[in-house]
């Protein structure tokens, strides 16, 4: 069946474009202006200006510690307590629950946009590795018709041999990449090395936590593209955060980004739980926590935004709303110029799209998997934040969501008269 989908708004066009859809993908996408070819049993939609954007993909997400806030706090705020607090709840959560809040995390996804994701889940015990596997495959299953989904388990930073054959079963159990965050680790170059030589053994790809700190002396970076190189896995590694490359000075910063760019590392920064997380012992100007994401931007190194965190001892707010973490990127990266909102918006949906070896995009060919706001104006996107969306994935609406607001009678005749 093939869809027209009539005046949608797109970035960077000043005429309307019809775009037409066959078997889940765009064949054409042309201005209002040129004539429309007439078919039998085409399906016709007029959206009325409104602006259509990529399905967004989410590729740094934490489903198996969503919505676990408020049951766990954070009282200090710490990335330290947080591990803490998290790892001592292990314990009782079973794959029920799991499975329940990973659900949860997804209907969230899907109601703002994603239609692709990437989780990372623990793997601190042999235990929880066969709950969260195990809830992993049941969600995964269930919503495979609405949203793509990937998993990354996450290495312990102290990794025994015994933990290690427990990661080897996980990826051969249907998880599909290897990660963890060895600059935590009492010895983050051999944890590095451990995650390398599991990862090319089992032909993963590589989704690090890396250098999550204010201190510039946390640095495994340089590290990760040597090893990256030596392994052969350029563009096989995703290094999360990076958030101490900020704190040094520019010339050493920049150094390690041309590292960085020539061993083809790709780079998502998660700025929710970034700026909930870091500068805690900042006093007065507190710093936002971010990495050098401008820079990037200018060296052309390929950087998403993720989700990370939801509701969780990580970050007690967000809601899988990647427009949400663009406008946070956008405040804590200071990228505000219209050329900077519009990379955003790639940011939250081609880039990451491509990481995962999705099409996300808004040319033929690529999978007609959009969010059509309730917006006309593009450059109005992020400021809009409009919770009025209709989602479609493989050329189908999988969800709509509207915005009722209900003035006083009186009130709405004053707005009128204005
Ligand atoms: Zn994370």
């Amino acid at each position: 069946m093939k869809t027209l989908l009539q005046n949608a708004q797109l970035i960077g066009k000043n005429e309307l474009r019809n775009i037409t859809i066959e078997d889940g993908v765009i064949q054409s996408i042309q201005s209002v202006k040129l004539p429309i070819k007439q078919e039998e049993n085409v399906v016709t939609i007029n959206l009325e200006g409104k602006v259509i954007l990529p399905a967004f993909a989410d590729i740094h997400m934490h489903l198996d510690k969503a919505f676990t806030y408020p049951s766990i706090q954070n009282k200090s705020g710490t990335l330290s307590e947080a591990i803490r607090r998290f790892q001592d709840y292990q314990p009782s959560i079973n794959s029920e629950v799991l499975e329940l809040n990973m659900g949860k995390g997804i209907y969230s996804a899907i109601r703002h946009g994603t239609t692709a994701l990437r989780t990372h889940l623990d793997g601190e015990s042999s235990e929880y590795i066969k709950h969260v596997v195990e809830a992993y495959h049941a969600v995964k299953s269930k919503f495979s018709d609405y949203i793509h989904i990937e998993a990354v388990i996450m290495c312990p930073f102290n990794m025994t041999l015994e933990m290690e054959k427990d990661i080897r079963w996980a990826l051969n159990n249907g998880i599909e990449h290897i990660g963890g965050a060895p600059h935590l680790s009492e010895h983050p170059q051999k944890n590095l090395e451990r995650i390398f030589d599991i990862a090319i053994s089992e032909n993963a790809d590589i989704d690090l936590h890396v250098d999550e700190s204010d201190d510039p002396q946390v640095n495994t970076l340089p590290d990760i593209c040597k090893l990256t190189d030596e392994a052969n896995y350029n563009g096989r590694v995703i290094a999360g955060h990076c958030t101490s490359l900020s704190a040094m000075d520019k010339e050493q910063a920049h150094e390690i980004l041309q590292g960085v760019k020539e061993s083809k590392v790709s780079i998502v920064t998660l700025p929710g739980a970034n700026m909930y997380l870091q500068g805690r012992n900042d006093q007065g100007i507190i710093r936002r926590g971010l990495t050098r994401v401008k820079e990037m931007i200018e060296l052309d190194i390929p950087v998403t935004i993720g989700s990370d965190n939801i509701q969780d001892p990580f970050h007690p707010y967000g809601k899988a709303d990647l427009l949400q973490m663009a406008l946070l990127g956008s405040y804590g990266a200071q990228l505000t110029s219209e050329m900077h909102m519009n990379k955003l918006i790639d940011m939250i949906s081609i880039i990451p799209g491509r990481l995962l070896k999705r099409k996300h995009g808004l040319t033929p060919g690529c999978l007609a998997d959009f969010v059509i706001l309730e917006v006309r104006d593009p450059r109005l996107i992020l400021a809009e934040q409009t919770p009025a969306r209709e989602i479609w994935r493989n050329g189908r609406k999988i969800c709509k969501v509207t915005e009722v607001v209900e003035f006083d009678p009186l009130l709405s005749a004053k707005m009128i008269s204005i």
